[in-house]
């Protein structure tokens, strides 16, 4: 997901999470090599992290310069350096931008890129950092992977829009999130705005009615359901 703000007259572009799927959706787009400046992964499992070596030998390739910023949890550094030595072994330093790296650890109010950086962790097997963002009086929570915890329920606490994994329709199993725990999470954080991801390709597929009456069953709330090239204005 492509986050873009407006900062100080000029715009700011960040990456959430970075996907097998993400390059050749990236390069549809046609964005300058120069666009994107941060990227946040929000934990260390492929489907949010392989597409990081495809798109950083393309941007090497186009002749990137400007530095680019990678967020998340503590080991941040490590994980994305091992990704793309496994991908493209002794590439770093053929690279003429620099990646500077910054970890945004639960408890801590992160500056970087002109926006305000918070996390909480979720119920997920692999340790994941649930985000929130906030700049020029608007905020976005974005969860990553896995169920909401009270800690992350907080996080979200009156933001513009949760964009929250709903993998399963409505069984709560631990791990990741549902639709109607989702819509749930929404109500009692006070969020007028959802988007559900993440949603389980069978469930996606032949429960859809279903899932469209939950959404619809929400009062005071706008439930979306994004298909890729999807843009939500805040
Ligand atoms: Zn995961
Ligand atoms: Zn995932």
């Amino acid at each position: 997901m492509l986050v873009r703000t407006e900062y100080q007259e000029k715009s700011v572009n960040v990456l959430l999470d970075c996907g097998y799927s993400v390059p050749p959706r990236f390069w549809q787009l046609g964005l300058d090599v120069e666009t994107l400046d941060g990227i946040w992964i929000s934990h260390f499992h492929a489907d949010h992290a392989f597409g990081l070596p495809a798109l950083l030998v393309r941007f090497w390739e186009e002749k990137r310069k400007k530095d680019l910023y990678f967020l998340g949890q503590k080991g941040i550094e490590s994980f994305v350096l091992k990704c793309l030595d496994l991908a493209y072994p002794n590439f770093l330093p053929r690279l003429e931008f620099s990646l500077r790296f910054m970890e945004v650890e639960p408890g801590e109010t992160v500056t970087a890129l002109g926006l305000s950086w918070r996390t909480e962790v979720n119920d997920h097997p692999q340790r994941d950092l649930a985000l929130r963002l906030d700049a020029e009086g608007k905020s976005v929570f974005y969860s990553g992977d896995g169920r909401p915890t009270s800690e992350t329920r907080a996080l979200a606490e009156g933001v513009h829009l949760i964009v929250h994994e709903a993998f399963h329709l409505s069984t709560d199993i631990p791990g990741h999130g549902t639709i109607a725990g989702c819509l749930e999470m929404a109500r009692a954080c006070r969020v007028k705005r959802l988007a559900l991801v993440h949603i389980q390709r069978n469930v996606r597929r032949e429960r859809f009615d279903e899932i469209r009456e939950l959404a619809n069953s929400v009062e005071d709330c706008e439930v979306l359901i994004p298909e890729p090239g999807h843009q939500i204005k805040l």
